[in-house]
């Protein structure tokens, strides 16, 4: 097991790509890109998958999630996913991306054992998908949208961030859009884990706010049918259900108490929280000739001092070294 000194088990494990990404999100990136990480750092496919076999078989890891930087960017992708889900117990497998490439490769990744997704989409207008993201990709993260839903990766869950000034107008016209294509909409509160540190509380846009503006077009009420257990998202019924919509209040309502999640970067270091000031290293044992059983130790060290809470909202607080796109979100 992955238990850290608060009671707290690590079953889903995030597993970044690469820290690469044909997006410039403004809340996660600057316009000009990051410094990649050198490609003899970044784990192999067969690396990867030899650390997802020690979590799956011997500690405990029932979810394995594919994220980045941006997961598509890896061309072996479908592979190290066929990989995951021939082991054995099978763990479910899901994908976070902006769905950039998506459209022509849901079916294969769908034929892989891909099981769900999650795609980002912030912004209906195809302007300030421009400003945010600064490229003109719009069109082809409606199409990974659509073509995930035809390959049957449902249900099919959209991430937005809103930022205020940019596109904090697009709440409503977000849920109605993926009410319409049967999607299920998560809010993700803005956190501090830009590259360029220009998170600022006050500006960020709150849960609540995004309730109030969600409520003056939609009744929502509380979704008593689904157990939140240590999903992020708070989800309410949309006019009386079924669908539904969700709010990840990571700033102004913490979950961590609840949290089972571990990390492990592109570059093979395990990280406790995505908030973590330290990492351990799995990647030169991997290349050192570790045993299983030795990578399995040190991956439960790193879990087992595991902080209470993020801290975000303590006045001591210091955002990480690596950027979100580098840890994998
Ligand atoms: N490239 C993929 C994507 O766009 O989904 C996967 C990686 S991305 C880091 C994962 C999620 O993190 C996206 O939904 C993105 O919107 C979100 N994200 C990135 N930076 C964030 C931040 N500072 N605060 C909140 N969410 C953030």
């Amino acid at each position: 097991m992955l238990a850290d000194s608060f009671g707290r088990v690590a079953t889903d494990l995030r597993v970044s790509l690469t820290d690469r990404c044909n997006l410039r999100c403004a809340y996660c990136m600057p316009p000009e890109g990051l410094d990649w990480l050198p490609a003899p750092q970044v784990l192999t496919g067969e690396e990867i998958v030899r650390l997802i076999r020690i979590g799956v078989t011997s500690l405990g890891i029932r979810e394995v999630r594919f994220t980045g930087g941006e997961p598509l960017l890896r061309r072996e992708l479908e592979s190290i996913i066929a990989r995951t889900a021939a082991l054995t117990p099978r763990p479910d497998i899901s994908l976070t991306t902006n769905g950039i490439g998506l459209a022509r490769r849901a079916v294969a990744l769908r034929e892989a054992g891909l099981d769900r997704i999650n795609v980002s989409l912030d912004t209906l207008r195809p302007e300030v998908f421009r400003k945010l993201a600064r490229r003109d990709r719009l069109p082809d993260v409606l199409d990974a949208l659509s073509a995930a839903a035809d390959a049957g990766l449902t249900p099919v869950k959209v991430n937005a961030v809103l930022m205020r000034g940019i596109n904090d107008d697009e709440a409503v016209p977000l849920l109605a859009y993926c009410l319409e294509h049967g999607y299920e909409l998560r809010f993700i509160e803005q956190m501090p884990l830009d590259a360029q540190h220009g998170w600022k509380r006050a500006e960020m846009v709150t849960a609540t706010e995004v309730f109030e503006s969600l409520s003056a077009a939609f009744a929502l009420s509380e979704d008593s049918e689904r157990a939140r257990g240590a999903a992020p998202a708070e989800t309410f019924l949309v006019n009386g259900g079924p669908a539904r919509v969700g709010v990840i209040a990571s700033v102004t309502r913490p979950f961590c108490g609840s949290c089972d999640r571990v990390r492990l970067t592109a570059d093979g270091q395990v990280r406790n929280c995505l908030f973590a000031r330290s990492e351990s290293d799995l990647r030169s044992l991997l290349r050192g000739g570790a045993s299983d059983e030795e990578i399995a130790e040190r991956w439960q060290a790193a879990v087992a001092v595991k902080l209470p809470g993020h801290g975000i909202n303590d006045p001591s607080f210091l955002q990480p070294d690596r950027p979100m796109s580098a840890i994998g979100g």
